[in-house]
């Protein structure tokens, strides 16, 4: 971006007179005085910490203008403040400023699961035919939504932005920030139900995404599920939906897995075949639901499958890594919910292989009250047959190993709490051989990438 502190003062109404210092030009906003670029507009946020304590740092990087919160002592004055109410509302409404004046079309994304892929497959797409901005790997909150926005060039004709909540209300605002031309919700799980109550909540609170919908814009949604596909007639904008089912606008016709990437057909485009770079049959439904938003901005099957093709992903997503025996490994350590668990469960018990099939499953967070059951129904994806190991750490995990108990012997299930990680990386090296192939699939706070870093090369 480029604006001058003026122009940023006018757009977020500031409550002091900045004539001062009109001119000076700032080219970014950010809020981590440790990390931001030179030429940025400090946000000093309040949370745990007090951001306004690191506009001194943030100057010795580089920051040529700040906000500050008017009830907070000892503007300095040697130096551009712009004094506002509160600098996290500041850059939110300074957004909504910024994407007016570039107004790209912009694409919002949401979901239970998929969101990044979905982005990153999106962006890629696009890409072969538009100058695109897209959200910095899952930077999808309150902060990362604008953030995201500010960071687009003057000349993005295109901004695809993921879109995060964990309650109600979130997806309003942000929505509002955005005014997506574009909002899909790539599917609807568990993930956050201790806060929202139920999958209806979730579906609830996942329709605020076309709260600030142009009213000319277009709502994507995966018309597989039943809870979307009741709450989409509220909507007046024009709809589309992907999924699996064949009443979709677009669904895969056949699918073929191969070991690091995924063949595909669709009914929309007869006789084209589609390649994706990496394997799951809910990545076809990423691919479809990225195809479905291409479709709206004229791009060629042919420019899709080069984009799909070349797509950049964003890390420990289903990705393939190798083992410091040769084997390996599928690492989706980033995060974990039910859907997601047996998304991955499911791809990688049709992998090929002679060896064992090795799983470590770690603890799904934030699932509240039935979050014991929701771990045990993992059981049902679980065949001895085809994953021969489980490992399994974090407290709701006992649950699942409790439900395996009819189905594996005993030797094949191993348990540890969520401080013995060494332990279970020492026991997961003494069994691995080079011919088997182990994936790993928890929440964030259980933290399996240690165990990754330790047992890939
Ligand atoms: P986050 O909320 O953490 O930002 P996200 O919604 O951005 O997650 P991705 O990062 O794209 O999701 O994918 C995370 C994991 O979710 C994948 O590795 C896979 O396990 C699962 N997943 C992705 N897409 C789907 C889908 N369409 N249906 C079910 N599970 C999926
Ligand atoms: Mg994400």
């Amino acid at each position: 971006m480029r604006m001058t502190v003026e122009e940023v003062a006018r757009a977020v109404s500031a409550k002091n007179d900045v004539s001062k210092y009109s001119d000076q030009v700032v080219t970014n906003a950010a809020f981590d005085s440790r990390r931001l670029k030179p030429g940025a507009l400090f946000v000093p946020l309040t949370g745990k910490r007090d951001g306004h304590k690191y506009l001194p740092s943030a100057r010795k990087n580089g920051a040529v203008a700040s906000f500050w919160a008017a009830d907070h002592p000892n503007p300095p004055k040697d130096f551009p403040i712009i004094v506002v109410d509160n600098p996290l509302k500041a850059l939110q409404t300074l957004a909504n400023y910024y994407r007016q004046k570039v107004n790209p079309k912009v694409v919002a994304i949401t979901g239970s699961n998929g969101k990044t892929t979905t982005k990153d497959l999106t962006t890629a797409i696009l890409s072969t035919k538009y100058r695109v901005t897209k959200t910095h790997a899952s930077f999808n909150n309150a902060i990362g939504v604008p953030v995201t926005i500010l960071s687009m060039n003057p000349d993005t004709q295109v901004l695809v932005v993921e879109m995060g909540m964990d309650n109600y209300g979130q997806l309003d605002k942000l929505s509002k920030i955005a005014e997506p031309d574009v909002a899909l919700i790539t599917m609807i799980g568990e993930a956050h139900i201790e806060n929202l109550g139920s999958r209806a909540g979730i579906a609830n609170a996942k329709m605020e995404i076309t709260h600030g919908l142009k009213a000319d814009g277009t709502f994507l949604f995966n018309g597989d599920e039943p809870l979307l596909q009741a709450r989409a007639k509220k909507v007046s904008q024009k709809q589309l939906t992907f999924g699996d089912q064949h009443s979709n606008d677009i669904y895969p016709t056949q699918i073929k897995g191969y070991d690091t990437k995924t063949s595909f057909t669709v009914n929309r485009y007869p006789g084209k075949q589609f390649t994706i770079p990496i394997i799951g049959h809910y990545n076809v439904n990423n691919a479809c639901a990225a195809m479905l938003i291409a479709s709206l901005f004229s791009v060629s099957p042919e420019d899709m499958q080069k984009g799909l093709m070349n797509a950049s992903l964003t890390q420990n997503r289903t990705e393939w890594m190798t083992g410091k025996k040769g084997e390996p490994v599928l690492s989706d350590v980033y995060n974990s919910n039910p859907s997601a668990a047996r998304a991955v469960l499911k791809t990688f018990s049709a992998t090929h292989t002679d060896g064992k099939r090795i799983a470590v499953l770690g603890d799904m967070l934030e699932l509240g009250s039935d979050s014991k059951a929701m771990h045990a129904s993992l059981a049902k994806d679980l065949d001895p047959k085809k994953i021969q190991s489980v490992y399994l750490v974090g407290t709701d995990m006992a649950a699942l190993k409790a439900a395996l108990a009819d189905k594996y012997p005993t030797n094949a299930v191993h348990y540890y709490q969520a401080d013995q990680l060494p332990q279970l990386t020492h026991d997961l090296e003494q069994e691995l051989t080079s011919r088997d192939e182990v994936m790993l699939k928890a929440s964030h706070g259980i933290h399996l990438e240690k165990v990754l870093a330790k047992i890939t090369k």
